[in-house]
């Protein structure tokens, strides 16, 4: 059967503007939802709060400069690649007035990881911070951007201003100063659905990561099912979780979509003030929601785990906390009740969504206290729904198969990539590549993941990546990773290496050698890959890696194996 969305009818995004024009622009009929006075962002560490006015002129501004300064064009790519940071959206949505696609990366990557990126996205320009200045400065000479493509979102300490680098602040600085120097790009009705606003990256359900092609209408669109299905500043009061004037934190990454489009965009969208914290540290966070009397929460499992075991937790007053928005990755009936003991006025919402879907597939509905317990939430308004079993016949309600969605959020293709476009986005449908199941009121049940990425905090890990590098070890002829269980990180990737033989004789006849060998393959996997990837499940030496008489990776055999292994430990 195909499963549609409850709840109010959907009625079609605006096809002819940009994510910028919809957020920042007052001449179009969508604008109303957003009426609280309050700031947009606060700064978590100064305190310092922009308001509506001035994001839009700092965005003016930054653009003016961007198009006097380089030869940008449309559709050009600009990088970012920066922790949290207030300039974050003025950078996007500056880009976005150009005509410009965002691609933003992971701070923490390493240059191997960043030049992959810039290369897929061909990225013109990279916006960066001090902090990731040296990664970013290696990449881009690997990938030859000139050094004034490399622009800081925040200058670096006065004694270092040899740098040379273009600095936002005085950027939009230079540009107020100057008469308008660019038309913001117009879109024909329709343009949208086609013109990309994003490229973030995913691996899909197979292989290395992919950029994601994102249009404006997707994102946009997204944005208005999410207040559509939360109710947000709708007629009915009562069963409103998120309200115009709310204080949210802003602590996910910025640089995936969960955090962009949601954290930012749709909290903005919704009238909510964002505090953003430029890194996560729990105990900060803590501080936060007592100082800013934050509202709203947006969480990924990790940090729920710690708001229900963390002693710092009795030392604030979180009693202002009304809602928590939980995604990216499963969260237990147990950790749920955990939390609660911990949160006892905070509804915790489940949402599940794909970086392929702009975020959202399915949120907690408002109207019962945070949605059915377990479950990742009912369709959201505007998106239909199959479930394919293995046979390929479509499910019935409760019965388990692939989860394919449909909707005006889905994303267009992977960029540059034919092959894994047609794997995963198919007549308009996307593959999600998890098993779920929906029962008859439309709760969504993600039971496990067909697809071969897994999650570490909340971020995908893509074996083949892994499995990739490992292969260029001398000592690894064969291997395979996985995700291990893990209370707090929800998986660690754990590594099956088959030897080479001239090795594996060696630990035949000095076994102590084990622990070197171990040691040398985990370090080559953290010398070029971001911490998350780090083989923090362990490193397990097999006779062979189990495949099928086609050669094929039998993957659930060794994650079956490490579900064991972590159940001994
Ligand atoms: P990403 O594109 O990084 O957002 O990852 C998307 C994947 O995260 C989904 O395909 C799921 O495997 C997983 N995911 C997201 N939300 C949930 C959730 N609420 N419960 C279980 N898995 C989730």
């Amino acid at each position: 059967m195909i499963f549609t969305a409850p709840g109010p009818t959907y009625r079609d995004a605006p096809d002819d503007i940009s994510l910028a024009q919809f957020m920042l622009d007052v001449d179009h009929p969508y604008r109303p939802l957003r009426k609280a006075a309050s700031p947009w962002l606060i700064d978590n560490h100064t305190g310092v709060a922009w308001s509506a006015e001035d994001i839009r002129s700092r965005v003016h501004g930054l653009g003016n400069s961007l198009k006097l300064g380089w030869t940008l064009k449309e559709d050009d790519v600009a990088c970012i690649y920066s922790p949290n940071h207030m300039e974050y959206p003025i950078a996007s949505w500056a880009c976005h007035r150009l005509g410009m696609i965002v691609s933003p990366a992971n701070p923490n990557y390493t240059t191997e990881e960043l030049v992959y990126q810039l290369q897929s996205t061909n990225a013109r320009i990279l916006f960066t911070h001090p902090d990731s200045l040296p990664e970013a400065k290696t990449a881009a000479q690997i990938v030859g951007l000139e050094h004034t493509s490399i622009i800081l979102l925040e200058d670096l300490p006065p004694r270092d201003i040899s740098h040379g680098h273009p600095v936002v602040d005085q950027l939009v600085k230079q540009g107020l100063d100057k008469p308008p120097l660019y038309v913001q790009a117009a879109l024909r009705p329709g343009e949208g659905r086609t013109k990309l606003a994003l490229l973030c990256f995913s691996s899909g359900t197979t292989g290395k990561p992919k950029a994601v092609a994102l249009p404006h209408f997707a994102i946009i669109s997204c944005i208005l099912q999410m207040s559509l299905s939360q109710n947000v500043n709708g007629p009915d009061t009562k069963n409103q979780r998120y309200r115009s004037g709310d204080i949210a934190i802003g602590v996910l990454p910025f640089f995936h979509i969960y955090g962009l489009v949601a954290n930012v965009n749709w909290a903005i969208f919704c009238g909510m003030s964002v505090v953003v914290h430029s890194r996560f540290d729990f105990k900060e966070m803590l501080r936060s929601i007592e100082r800013y009397r934050i509202n709203i929460l947006f969480l990924v499992p990790p940090h729920v785990v710690l708001f229900s075991k963390h002693p710092a937790v009795k030392e604030y007053d979180l009693s202002s906390v009304r809602a928590c928005n939980a995604g990216a990755a499963p969260i237990s009936q147990e950790l749920t009740g955990e939390f609660y003991r911990a949160l006892p006025n905070a509804r915790l919402c489940q949402g599940y969504g794909l970086t392929e879907t702009s975020t959202s597939v399915s949120l907690a509905t408002t109207t019962s206290y945070a949605g059915t317990p377990g479950s990742a939430g009912r369709l959201i308004p505007g998106t239909i729904a199959k479930i394919v079993k293995p046979d390929g016949t479509l499910a019935g309600y409760n019965e388990a198969g692939e989860l394919w969605v449909k909707g005006p959020q889905n994303a267009l293709c992977y960029l540059n990539n034919e092959k894994a476009t047609k794997e995963t986005f198919v007549d308009g449908w996307c593959r999600t590549g998890d098993e779920v199941t929906i029962n008859e009121k439309g709760d969504i049940f993600v039971i496990d993941r067909i697809k071969e990425i897994f999650k570490v905090r909340g971020f995908q890990v893509a074996p083949a990546e892994l499995e990739g590098h490992l292969l260029k070890h001398p000592y690894v002829a064969d291997c395979a990773v996985v995700g291990m269980p893990d209370e707090f990180s929800g998986e660690l990737p754990m590594a099956f290496v088959m030897l080479s033989e001239e090795v594996k004789r060696l630990v035949e006849s000095s076994p102590e050698e084990v622990d070197r060998i171990t040691a040398s393959i985990k370090k080559h996997v953290s010398d070029a890959k971001v911490r998350y990837k780090w083989l923090e499940g362990g490193v397990e030496f097999v006779d062979a890696i189990p495949k099928n008489p086609s050669g094929k990776l039998l993957r659930r055999v060794l994650r079956d194996r490490a579900r064991e292994i972590s159940r001994t430990r």
